[in-house]
């Protein structure tokens, strides 16, 4: 076969009209040690589109992290398990590959008092769960809901709620913040029971169960709802106290411990984790 030979210039333009840039990068790289090393042919266009795939995949992942909009510092890694013993963190690890759980729609609900560490935690997984591929959104429940509302008011709900297929688990913070309504919390409904047993949910909210007639606004949508969340779901309780006040009282404590250490003949001033803020 005789192969039209190329010079550099034509590849890139080539490169360029198929959209892969990072061959476009590599090959001058590659060819030149192909050619010294003497590769087969093969080993060239394999290493090649290899690096191209790789680099596609590192770029895919990077657009599903800005696209849920979390706080990139709430990871896995920067949670602090000891902080709530009940929860298992190889139970949150198993959660956090997405296995079993996304495929069949089923549902993380997150409660405890404001400060526990609900948002970090559900972000955590989040976050795992774009590494393994999956697409993620975070967002409060109320800012949702009113972008839910305001598509119902243009007719365009129905596709709003398509257009939030995409995501394999959406993140609802705070539910039981969100408006209480009637037109807004019943897309809130709407919303559940068009994932329930598809697409998967996490929930953060303060009060468990027994508050969310408040949020609902009928008692008969409160159970439907409450019913469809726990068919499938796995419930934490982070019943500790506030990490940040928690973390404060540290330091004040270490504080006195410093000034008593300090000062010989000073009484030992109590430790005390109270702290208000
Ligand atoms: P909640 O959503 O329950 O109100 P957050 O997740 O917002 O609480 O946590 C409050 C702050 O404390 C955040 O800055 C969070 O990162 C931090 N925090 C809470 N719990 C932990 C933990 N176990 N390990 C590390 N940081 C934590
Ligand atoms: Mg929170």
């Amino acid at each position: 076969m005789n192969a039209p030979a190329h010079d550099g210039g034509r590849l890139a333009l080539m490169l360029n009209e198929l959209r892969l840039p990072t061959i476009g990068r590599l090959w001058p790289e590659f060819a030149e040690r192909s050619d010294k090393e003497g590769w087969p042919a093969t080993r060239l266009l394999g290493a090649l589109l290899e690096h191209e795939l790789a680099e596609r995949a590192k770029r895919r992942i990077e657009r599903h992290r800005t696209e849920s909009q979390m706080d990139p510092t709430k990871t896995l890694a920067s949670f602090d398990f000891s902080a709530v013993p009940m929860v298992s963190k190889a139970h949150i690890t198993a959660l956090a590959t997405g296995e079993s759980w996304l495929e069949k729609g089923a549902t993380v609900l997150l409660f405890g008092p404001p400060g526990v560490g609900k948002s970090h935690l559900g972000s955590a997984i989040g976050h795992a769960l774009i590494d393994a591929g999956y697409r993620v959104l975070f967002t409060r429940t109320s800012e949702l809901v009113q972008k839910l509302q305001a598509a119902r008011q243009s007719l365009q709900l129905p596709s709003a709620l398509a257009r939030l297929d995409r995501f394999d688990l959406i993140i609802l913070d705070d539910l039981s913040y969100a408006r209480k309504d009637q037109a807004e919390t019943s897309v809130l409904f709407e919303l559940i029971a068009e994932r329930y047993e598809r697409k998967s949910l996490l929930i953060t909210a303060n009060q468990p169960f027994s508050g969310w007639n408040a949020v609902f606004p009928d008692p008969g949508m409160t159970v439907a709802a409450i019913d469809r969340l726990v068919h499938h779901s796995t419930i934490f309780e982070l019943n500790v106290e506030s990490y940040r006040r928690r973390k404060a009282g540290d330091k004040q404590n270490a504080r006195r411990r410093q000034l008593n250490d300090d000062n010989p003949f000073s009484t030992q001033l109590p430790e005390d984790g109270n702290v208000t803020q």
